[in-house]
């Protein structure tokens, strides 16, 4: 019988286990981390390009909004462990952190191995034991406690920690195999969809500006908004604006995308009538380039405007009739398209989707159904957008579940917990 079983050795088993001696005043868990893969943290490995963006360094009242609608519901989460705790507790550790001139925080070593090795040594330095290659195919409440069964074992724990993750990056072990097993509990999980991941749209026409971005673009959807710079690839929309909005969308829906969104389409029309003075005998292009290239738009991205509406761009500014000018404006501020779908788990950064948040105590992740059951990281309905939000909330979330862990198991034994 454990104290505590793990399932899943990533970003929030390892780290949960890492902190695990902050909460128990030198004595050890009974712990144990089940893990299906060969090894422990093969997708912190990959994180930011191998570098490991392990958060942000705004202030964490900022941090909410970058979980979209589900920001509000894991607050006391990022509060209770926010950004610079994290730091602190690493740095208190041996661990440096760094911070890039765009907030975003790494190890000072910038190496994600760095991070993966601490965390693993710092979970087995305080009791825990890992075993790999232990995919958990049923998890059941029993007396005292849970069952847990693997392909080849069965254990049982007073306590278990879920931290399998979502679907995305299948091939790192994160498959959604527990979802399954979670929902024969009788727990609510939301549908996982690929999130952090390119969109596609129909009748796509910017494949030929491959490789071009444009700074500070504004996506809107139906069900939300995002902002950042937008990375044309040759089959879809990808960059952090993007990439942020694929949460909100599915097959079918629509998007408009503003390139200018600092300026509104009146102002840009505006500007068209005091040049049409000076520039009657220009080409309608050239002004808009000269518009509209120092407010960042690329040429090429006018030109594929003017292709595809059917405008020859020799044409001059005089010959122009208002309502070509308008398309075009229409392009810049309200480019619209139907989503044709998002690349795929293989290439989603992270999950939408997962436990309910309903499921789970905000403070302290503990399944409101089944006690001793607690959740962290990415399983949850949280997800959050590129820049260091989806570690910080798998720290945070971890955590919250095992400073609570700690504590029961404290007061059984009687050790006192004053964190
Ligand atoms: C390429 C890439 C780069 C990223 N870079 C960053 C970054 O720089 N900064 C950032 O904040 N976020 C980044 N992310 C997102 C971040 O890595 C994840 O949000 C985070 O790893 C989630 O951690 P987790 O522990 O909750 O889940 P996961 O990392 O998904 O881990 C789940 C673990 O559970 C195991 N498991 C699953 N099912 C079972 C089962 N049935 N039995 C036993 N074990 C099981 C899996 O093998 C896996 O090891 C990146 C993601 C990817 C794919």
């Amino acid at each position: 019988m454990y104290d505590i079983i793990i399932i899943g050795g990533e970003a929030a088993g390892l780290f949960a286990a890492a902190a695990s001696s902050e909460f128990l005043k030198g004595k050890e868990l009974r712990g144990l981390i089940l893990e299906g893969g060969p090894e422990p943290g093969r997708k912190l490995l990959l994180t930011g390009a191998g570098q490991c963006n392990l958060t942000h360094g705004g202030p964490i009242r900022d941090f909410i909004k970058h979980y979209g609608n589900n920001g509000g519901k894991i607050r006391s989460a990022l509060y209770g462990f926010s950004n610079e705790a994290l730091c602190r507790f690493l740095a208190g550790e041996g661990l440096r952190t760094a911070m890039r001139e765009d907030g975003k925080i790494y190890p000072a070593s910038f190496s994600a191995r760095e991070v993966r090795d601490f965390l693993v040594n710092k979970a087995e330095q305080n009791g825990f034991e890992i075993r790999c290659g232990r995919k958990v195919r049923e998890l059941k409440p029993a007396e005292d406690g849970f069952r847990i069964r693997t392909e080849r074992e069965e254990y049982t724990a007073k306590r278990v920690l879920v931290c399998t993750g979502g679907c995305s990056y299948p091939a790192t072990g994160s498959d959604g195999s527990l979802f399954p097993v979670l929902r024969d509990l009788g727990l609510e999980v939301a549908e996982p969809k690929p999130a952090l991941v390119p969109v596609s749209v129909e009748n796509y026409p910017y494949g030929g500006l491959s490789g071009a971005s444009v700074s500070g673009v504004r996506i809107a959807a139906e069900e939300g908004v995002s902002e950042g710079d937008l990375l044309f690839t040759h089959r879809a929309f990808s960059g952090p604006a993007a990439l942020h909005i694929a949460r909100y969308v599915h097959p079918g829906a629509r998007i408009v995308i503003d390139y200018c969104p600092g300026t509104t389409r009146e102002e840009t029309r505006g500007m068209f009538r005091a040049v049409r003075q000076t520039s009657a005998k220009k080409e309608l292009f050239t002004v808009f380039r000269e518009i509209f290239g120092p407010l960042g738009l690329p040429e090429a991205l006018l030109r594929v405007f003017f292709e595809t509406e059917g405008i020859d761009f020799r044409k001059r500014f005089a010959e122009s009739s208002g309502a070509e000018a308008d398309r075009i404006l229409g392009r810049i501020h309200r480019d619209t398209f139907i989503v044709s779908g998002t690349a795929g788990f293989s290439e989603a950064m992270v999950t939408c989707g997962g436990v309910a948040l309903p499921e789970a105590e905000p403070k302290t992740f503990e399944s409101t159904r089944m006690p001793g059951l607690y959740f962290a990281g990415e399983v949850l309905d949280a997800d959050g957008d590129t820049g260091g939000y989806n570690l910080q909330f798998a720290f945070s979330s971890a955590w919250a579940a095992m400073k609570d862990i700690c504590r029961q198991c404290g007061s059984e034994r009687g050790i006192q917990n004053d964190h």
